[in-house]
């Protein structure tokens, strides 16, 4: 095992799909590819399907870095018409502050 699969292993840590910075879980929200219809902010980090990560504080930045390298599409093994940056990024934009300093 490398030592980066060893850390990932004894800790809960993921990596943003825009930046790629590697953080705790709980400083990233989860994005949910469904079994149907498009890619969702999982705000639980609980619901069943392929996840992809970005960072809470800056989610609509790292998700227009995503866009830019089509980071998703790849991250959850889906096709672009699963993906809908503009709704994703309103619906990171409408995540309350309170989520933002105390998730879940
Ligand atoms: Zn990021």
């Amino acid at each position: 095992m490398s030592a980066v699969a060893y850390q990932a292993a004894r800790r809960p840590e993921r990596t943003c799909v825009g930046c790629r910075t590697v953080k705790p879980k709980r400083e990233l929200v989860r994005l949910v590819l469904p079994v149907a219809g498009p890619v969702e902010v999982d705000l639980t980090g609980k619901r069943s399907g392929r996840g992809a990560y970005l960072c809470r504080q800056t989610g609509t930045t790292c998700l227009s870095q995503a866009r830019r390298r089509r980071a998703l599409t790849r991250a959850l093994r889906t096709t672009p018409d699963r993906i809908d940056h503009d709704a994703l990024a309103a619906s990171l934009g409408a995540i309350p502050l309170e989520e933002l300093s105390s998730p879940r």
